[in-house]
């Protein structure tokens, strides 16, 4: 089919996605499919991987950043995706869908326990935040 954008808007559609990043803590470069700045005044970052290929294989080790991050996974059914999570010293598990937030300052990493089809784990952070 292609793409068929108006050329006004060629500045609104970004097909060249993901776009891979090194990220302190992660292990590898981690696809971003929102970058800061990708558009107008939107200030947020959006990195997904896929969580089938994630199981027993975390992405990273705990680490921290001095702006929020939210966890999001969207799936058809309840439990589709497990996941543990580290949130400080403190490890829980939380079967999808979720949206889970982290604290700035705060250590935090996840695993994905179950996956058998292809979903994604998005971490969605607002660089621009500011402590409420
Ligand atoms: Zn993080």
């Amino acid at each position: 089919m292609g793409n068929t954008v108006p050329e006004k808007y060629s500045a609104y559609v970004v097909t060249d996605l993901p776009k891979y990043t090194e990220v302190t803590g992660h292990h590898a470069p981690v696809p971003f499919w929102i970058a800061p700045n990708m558009f107008p005044g939107i200030n947020i970052e959006i990195a997904a991987g896929e969580a089938s290929k994630m199981v027993g294989n975390p992405n990273a080790a705990p680490h921290t950043h001095d702006i929020p991050e939210v966890y999001l996974c969207v799936t058809e059914n309840r439990g589709d995706v497990v996941v543990e999570i580290q949130i400080g010293d403190e490890k829980f598990t939380v079967e999808s869908p979720f949206a889970v937030f982290v604290p700035p300052g705060t250590d935090h990493c996840f695993a994905v326990l179950k996956c058998d089809s292809p979903n994604y784990v998005f971490g969605i952070g607002q660089k621009d935040w500011k402590k409420p």
